[in-house]
């Protein structure tokens, strides 16, 4: 039985943890001396972990690191210390690999899904002008009424709509809220967001 997403979402969390604990160890920007706060690498985090659980190698590992604490800090740190962090992060990534694999497809399956139903409530969006020319023109050719071709346009406008509804109702694989409508009193909706309303999570992100 697959692991539930609940439970792959907590060991995410125990992971996050550990990665951000390396993180305040290693310190590069000496916040902790500054009396920083704990959270203060959380964003490098997510992104080194969003790379990491693809399963890449440490020297690769340690360059997306390069990279995430240059593009925060404007700062270069030693090769040697972000390849030990890379060691780290991806040991900590083979004690948790069974979740990480389920995680990893779930997500991936979420994502597959909203790409396809994003496909079809913008494709018949689009496709409605050459099918309500091509009914007319049908309608024409073979002396119908335009009566005639009602109930297909009906059933393409209900069509068309279902789509869109099942689009609004996507869940966000990464904070499992609403993807288009934010939580809270205000359920305000926002259906060309290509960001999670609820926890900025773009499209395809981990
Ligand atoms: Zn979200």
């Amino acid at each position: 039985m697959p692991i539930k997403r609940k439970e792959l979402k907590n060991r995410y969390k125990e992971l996050f943890g550990e990665v951000s604990n390396l993180m305040n160890e290693w310190d590069p920007m000496r916040f902790e001396s500054a009396g920083g706060l704990v959270e203060e690498y959380d964003p490098e985090v997510a992104r080194i972990l969003a790379a990491a659980v693809k399963g890449i190698s440490d020297f690769e590992l340690s360059q997306k690191i390069s990279l995430a604490m240059r593009e925060s800090f404007e700062d270069d740190f030693g090769e040697k210390e972000t390849l030990e962090i890379a060691k780290k992060v991806n040991a900590a990534i083979s004690a948790h690999s069974v979740f990480v694999a389920g995680l990893m497809r779930d997500t991936e399956n979420a994502w597959e899904s909203y790409r396809r139903i994003n496909f079809a409530f913008w494709g018949m969006l689009l496709f409605s002008i050459p099918f309500v020319l091509v009914a007319f023109a049908f309608a024409l050719v073979f002396r119908l009424s335009e009566a005639a071709i009602v109930p297909f346009l009906a059933i393409y406008v209900v069509t068309w709509l279902g789509v869109g509804l099942g689009r609004s109702l996507f869940q966000c694989p990464q904070c499992g809220n609403s993807f288009f409508m934010g939580t809270g009193p205000m359920r305000f909706y926002h259906p060309f967001s290509s960001k999670c309303v609820n926890c900025g999570c773009p499209v395809g992100g981990p």
